[in-house]
């Protein structure tokens, strides 16, 4: 299943391939502070493949806090954060938020409220390399045809 989402207005945009097709898609409420405020509900598999492509790069704010790791791609145009993304042994990993999601109906979406509060850092980042889509890359504008790796990450890193 091709899954298509983005931000509002259409600067942030993904190509999520989920193989093979869901029955159900664990949406993850998460509880920390940026996503209670931002109303970030997650899902990734890690077999999953992700494509991000970015309209203008001077236009997403990478926002980090609390220990740095997972970066989230803020729109600054429209305020939607569709990606979270996370950087181990050279490898980046995602997560997207099912509520930036175009075209994939409510009814595959499974609730599962998640706290991660408690977690320490290594945990953290185990969990993540685990459970997170593995296979993540940005595309520039000039850059549609898939060659680049983490150009785009690079850059404004
Ligand atoms: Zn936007």
């Amino acid at each position: 299943m091709l899954i298509r989402g983005g931000c509002h207005c259409g600067n942030i945009s993904f190509e999520l391939n989920w193989l093979p097709d869901p029955t159900e898609i664990s949406a993850r409420a998460c509880d920390c502070s940026f996503c209670t405020k931002h109303g970030g509900v997650w899902t990734s598999l890690p077999t999953g493949s992700l494509r991000i492509s970015i309209e203008e790069p001077a236009l997403v704010s990478k926002y980090a806090f609390g220990t740095g790791t997972a970066r989230f791609d803020i729109c600054g145009r429209c305020g939607v954060v569709p990606v979270v993304t996370s950087e181990t042994d050279g490898r980046l990993y995602a997560v997207v938020n099912v509520n930036t999601f175009n075209d994939v109906p409510r009814s595959l979406l499974r609730p599962d409220p998640v706290s991660f509060e408690d977690e320490d850092l290594g945990s953290r980042l185990a969990r993540r390399t685990r459970n997170w889509i593995g296979d993540v890359r940005y595309l520039d504008a000039g850059d549609r045809a898939g060659k680049s790796g983490l150009s785009g990450a690079a850059r404004t890193g």
